[in-house]
C-alpha cells in the first residue's frame, strides 16, 4: 500500500459481524467509510449498521473473493479467518494486518511458541497429543491445570479445570474428541490485565491505559481502569507488547491478556483485533480502540491517548441483563450498548455498560454502593 493512500471514503469489508465488528462498523462509518460485512447470519449486529451483507459462510471461498472485489480492504473481528483466505487477501494487497498475526494467534500451540521464542513469560505448559502424554504432564506440571482446545475456544468454551486425578477421565474424553490439547499450569495470579494497544503500518505504537479483568466463568464480567499494578508491572507489560508486536508485525488494534503475580507477568493469550477488555475506550479516552483500529488499516496517523482517568465496563450476559435494567435508576451513570443480537441467551454477551469517572476509588465505591459490581 502506498504511504499517500489514507483510502478515506473508501469501502472497508469486515469479516464477522458480531459486535466488535458492529462497534468497528459505527466508527468506520462516522469516518465517511462505506462497509461490506461478511456473516453467516442475516441482519447480523454488524449488518445492521453496514451498507451491505454478504450472508455466507467464513469459508466460503467465493464469498471472499466477491468481499474482495467489492471492498478496498478487509479487516476481521475474530482471529479465526481461513488461513488460505487471509493469505489470498493479503496477495491481493487488500488486508494491512497480514495473514501472520492470525496464523499465530489461531492456534494456542503457534501462539505459545511465539511467545517463548520473543521471550516472554508464560505459564508451565505441554501440548498434549495422546494418554501418555497427558500423564506425562500430570507427572511435570501438575494440579491444578487447565487443559485448553489449541484451536476454536472462547469465553470459556474449549477449556476444562483439572484438580486432582479424577478428573483425568473427563481429561481423556475431551482429548478423544480434540486430538491436540495444551495441558497448562493453573497460575494463582494476583490480577488480570490486558494491555490494548494499536500498531500503524509504518510501526509506531499507541497504549490505552492497562485495564484490570475479572472473568466469571472464563468469561469476562468487568474491566476496571486503571489496573491497579505497579510501575514495574506496566514497564515490563510494554516491554512485551513492544516484542511481540514486532515479532508478529501487528497491525491494528491488538490485546495481550496477561496474568500478574507480585511483580512478575505471564502471557495469557493474544488477539490480534479490539478487544471486550478495550470496550471502555469509547467513553473514556479521546480516541476509542475501533477508531484507532480504522486509521491504523486506513494508513491514517494514530491518534496520542487521552483518559479521564477511571472507567469501568460490565458485560451483559443473556442471564444478567435484567438485573441491570430492572430499575432505571442503575442506569443514571451508564453508557448502555447493546449489540442488537436477536436472542437472548444464557453466557452470551449481548451487551455492555461502561462507567466512567476522574478517580478510580470513587468510581468503585459507588458502583458497589449500587450493587452495579
Ligand atoms: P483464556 O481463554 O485462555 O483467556 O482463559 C479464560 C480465563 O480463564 C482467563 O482469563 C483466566 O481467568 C482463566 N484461566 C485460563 N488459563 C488460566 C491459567 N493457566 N491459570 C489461571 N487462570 C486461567
Amino acid at each position: 500500500m502506498p504511504n499517500n493512500e489514507f483510502y478515506l471514503g473508501k469501502t472497508i469489508g469486515i469479516i464477522g459481524g458480531g459486535q466488535l465488528g458492529r462497534m468497528m462498523a459505527t466508527t468506520a462509518r462516522h469516518m465517511g467509510y462505506r462497509l461490506i460485512v461478511l456473516d453467516p447470519t442475516p441482519n447480523c449486529p454488524a449488518a445492521q449498521l453496514a451498507d451491505e451483507q454478504i450472508i455466507a459462510s467464513y469459508d466460503d471461498f467465493t464469498a471472499i473473493k466477491v468481499l474482495a472485489e467489492k471492498t478496498d480492504l478487509v479487516t476481521y473481528e475474530f482471529e479465526n479467518v481461513d488461513l488460505e483466505m487471509a493469505r489470498y487477501l493479503e496477495k491481493q494487497g487488500c488486508l494491512p494486518q497480514g495473514a501472520k498475526s492470525l496464523e499465530i494467534t489461531q492456534d494456542r500451540e503457534k501462539e505459545k511458541q511465539a511467545m517463548l521464542a520473543s521471550g516472554q513469560a508464560v505459564a508451565p505448559f505441554k501440548i498434549i497429543k495422546t494418554n501418555d502424554d497427558l500423564i506425562e504432564a500430570v507427572d511435570t506440571i501438575g494440579f491444578p491445570a487447565v487443559l485448553k482446545t489449541c484451536r476454536g475456544g472462547y469465553d470459556g468454551k474449549g477449556q476444562i479445570k483439572l484438580t486432582n486425578k479424577a478428573d483425568l477421565a473427563e481429561a481423556k474424553t475431551f482429548l478423544a474428541k480434540h486430538q491436540r490439547l495444551i495441558y497448562e499450569a493453573w497460575v494463582s495470579f494476583d490480577c488480570e490485565i490486558s494491555v490494548v494497544f494499536t500498531r500503524g503500518i509504518d510501526g509506531a505504537i499507541t497504549y490505552f491505559p492497562i485495564g484490570e479483568n475479572v472473568h466469571r466463568d472464563h468469561i469476562l464480567h468487568t474491566t476496571t481502569v486503571p489496573a491497579r499494578v505497579s510501575p514495574i508491572v506496566i514497564d515490563k507489560a510494554k516491554q512485551a507488547t513492544e516484542a511481540i508486536a514486532e515479532t508478529i508485525g501487528v497491525v491494528g488494534t491488538f490485546a495481550i491478556e496477561l496474568f500478574v503475580k507480585a511483580d512478575q507477568i505471564f502471557i495469557n493469550e493474544l488477539a490480534p483485533r479490539p478487544h471486550n477488555s478495550g470496550h471502555y475506550t469509547i467513553e473514556a479516552c479521546n480516541v476509542s480502540q475501533f477508531e484507532q483500529h480504522i486509521r491504523a488499516i486506513c494508513n491514517l496517523p494514530l491518534l496520542p491517548i487521552y483518559f479521564h482517568g477511571a472507567a469501568v465496563m460490565v458485560n451483559l450476559l443473556g442471564d444478567n441483563i435484567d438485573a441491570y435494567f430492572s430499575k432505571c435508576e442503575r442506569l443514571e451513570r451508564a453508557h448502555v450498548h447493546m449489540y442488537g443480537k436477536g436472542q437472548l441467551k444464557p453466557k452470551r454477551k449481548v451487551g455492555h455498560l461502561t462507567f466512567v469517572d476522574q478517580d478510580r476509588e470513587q468510581l468503585v465505591q459507588y458502583l458497589k454502593q449500587q450493587h452495579l459490581i
